[in-house]
């Protein structure tokens, strides 16, 4: 049982019933104050609480963090482990525990470590050291592979054998709330057929959720699916932007390039795996049967629900898709297993991305290419527009939330807009 989890508990602080960040929750981010000051943070409702003031103040003395962990960004932090990881959420669920008085009576105090959310920045929390993306949701194999090879042989021969994956560009990872820029390449003109250079027209989105990890072993070295779940820090929602027509031209023999580098987003807040215990759920049933090295035991699946919106300018966004991250046929065990196998090290503060994440159905579909289906069909928006691919000034907003009858955990969002 992790305390931090303990639905009985309540906050000092208040919030709404419906709040993606309940006292259960307690995720982590970094922000930047008025007077440009870096803290790492939590959050309970809309109240944002410095981690580096905590800290300061004496407040994590008690527990096994290491000195000066919350100054510059979480990776210090996500390299001493899923215990001191689990010791400071326990730690944070006590001090605002309604129970406790220590910090709830101390104004003094207050002032200087909790901020709300309307006069701060959120920023990227995590120095991304290595990003890889994998292709681990079957009916979005099965829908790219029907559009572009074979409709009877939409996976590829290793899609069931092994959790494919590509190596992708970490340096162009952005929070939310950065723009977008279109990118142009190298593209094929539909006249001619030949490659023409041209700003990107068709551009999407892919819906994904990411996992950090903590330190991992040294080079040689293998992680097991069992020993995988002390290695996850957390998971945060991920857009895994994708310029189409750029990346059909490019991707055979070696893979996505440019058609995926020019930028990917995140949302500010990493939920820890521990705060999802309650939502783990089993998957689907994998045949043929994997490798001894793939094989796990128990539950390993997440039931997340996950929502994606557009909204063009600034008028009232659509939601265009719902799908869910239980939809994964390789589960992030599964993932972080294969990763390792040759011995390859992980390090912390590195992000591994699901890929998108689509649904048997059609409205749960996560990207454009799959929703109009390669471009032949339209998405309808309240404001009487359709969409095949994303136009400028499009917001895509990704949204995620775990719930059942005792307690919900959201992820927030991932909202940024395409530009020129
Ligand atoms: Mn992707």
């Amino acid at each position: 049982m992790i305390k931090a989890n303990d639905i009985n508990r309540k906050s000092w602080i208040k919030y709404n019933k419906d709040s993606d960040f309940p006292i259960q929750n307690i995720p982590f981010g970094a922000f930047k104050s008025h007077s440009g000051q870096i803290h790492m943070a939590t959050i309970i409702g809309d109240t944002v609480i410095s981690l580096t003031k905590l800290e300061e103040l004496g407040y994590f003395k008690n527990t096994s963090l290491l000195p000066n962990t919350f100054n510059k960004n979480l990776n210090k932090f996500l390299k001493q482990g899923k215990a001191t990881w689990r010791d400071i959420r326990d730690q944070i669920a006590i001090l605002f525990d309604i129970r406790n008085p220590e910090l709830q009576k101390d104004q003094q105090h207050q002032k200087l470590i909790l901020f709300e959310l309307k006069n701060i920045a959120l920023i990227k929390s995590v120095n991304i050291g290595d990003y890889t993306d994998f292709y681990s949701s079957k009916d979005h194999a099965t829908n790219v592979g029907k559009m572009f090879r074979d409709p009877e042989n939409a996976l590829l021969p290793n899609w069931l054998h092994i959790p494919v994956g590509y190596h992708g560009r970490s340096s162009s990872i952005v929070v939310s709330g950065t723009d977008i820029k279109r990118p142009s390449g190298q593209v094929i003109d539909k006249l001619t057929n030949k490659p023409i250079f041209s700003q990107s027209k068709l551009l999407d989105f892919e819906l994904e959720m990411a996992f950090i990890t903590g330190e991992g072993k040294p080079l040689g070295q293998s992680i097991s699916t069992d020993e995988a779940e002390n290695y996850i820090f957390g998971l945060c929602l991920f857009n895994d932007w994708s310029a189409r027509d750029i990346q059909k031209f490019e991707y055979v023999p070696l893979g996505p390039f440019l058609g995926k580098s020019f930028a990917s987003s995140i949302s500010p807040w990493i939920v820890t795996l521990d705060a999802l215990e309650s939502f783990k759920i089993n998957g689907e049933k994998q045949e043929p049967e994997v490798s001894s090295y793939l094989k796990f035991s128990g539950p390993k699946q997440y039931d997340i629900h996950l929502d994606v919106l557009i909204q063009p300018n600034d008028e009232s966004p659509t939601k265009v898709t719902s799908s869910n991250f239980k939809y994964m046929y390789w589960n992030m065990c599964q993932q972080l297993a294969h990763h390792t196998i040759n011995g390859c090290n992980i390090k912390a503060g590195d992000l591994m991305a699901s890929g998108t994440i689509s649904g048997p159905e059609k409205k749960e579909f996560g990207s454009m290419l799959e929703l109009s289906w390669a471009g032949t069909q339209s998405i309808s928006l309240k404001n009487g527009e359709t969409r095949k691919f994303l136009l400028n000034n499009d917001s895509v907003i990704m949204q995620g939330y775990a719930k059942n009858k005792d307690v919900r955990i959201g992820f927030g969002e991932v909202k940024n807009r395409l530009i020129d």
